[in-house]
């Protein structure tokens, strides 16, 4: 490992400690509060965010030289999420229909749109079962697998080819 990659890595120590001192601090006091004594630095909402970004660019620079790569940390993160959301650390995420559903979140969606999704909820009950297959395989077996994303993916377009009849006929 050459002197710039050991100097990169020294500063990303530097900054994820001084993230662990504020955080510490929040903890204690809060993120209204501030230094007494340096005032002018901001509070620790502020000083949070500075830390924060010092990571961000440091790990930015590994990226960079080559030391980090996006696709790997991508993974990893959704690997994680998952983890939190089964752990009930945080709530487990909407799919994409769900949050469409809520009332202000789908301001692109035509009326008639809008309506065509709310009649049909199946394709929203296959896309989950499909998320659940994908996070939590129920078969360790790939052909299997493959096999039920294929049948699933099968009643995506059958239900998608019916809409599409009935839509066709609305029109006639
Ligand atoms: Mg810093």
């Amino acid at each position: 490992m050459n002197e710039k990659d050991l100097e990169l890595l020294g500063l990303l120590q530097e900054e994820c400690a001084e993230v662990i001192q504020i955080v510490s601090k929040i903890r204690r006091f809060g993120l209204d509060s501030y230094n007494p004594y340096e005032p002018e630095k901001g509070n620790n909402q502020t000083l949070f965010e500075h830390e924060v970004g010092d990571v961000f660019l440091i790990i930015d620079l590994l990226k960079e030289r080559g030391l980090l790569h996006d696709d790997a940390i991508n993974d990893r993160m959704i690997w994680k999420r998952v983890k939190l959301e089964e752990g009930g650390i945080i709530p487990k995420r909407k799919s994409m229909v769900e949050f469409l559903m809520e009332p202000g979140n789908n301001p692109f969606l035509e009326d008639d749109v809008w309506d065509w999704i709310e009649r049909d909820r199946r394709l929203n009950n296959i896309s989950c079962d499909i998320k659940e297959e994908l996070q939590h395989p129920t078969t360790s077996d790939p052909d299997n697998r493959r096999k039920y994303l294929l049948r699933q993916a099968a009643a995506i377009y059958a239900e998608l080819e019916t809409l599409s009849e009935s839509e066709k006929e609305n029109e006639d």
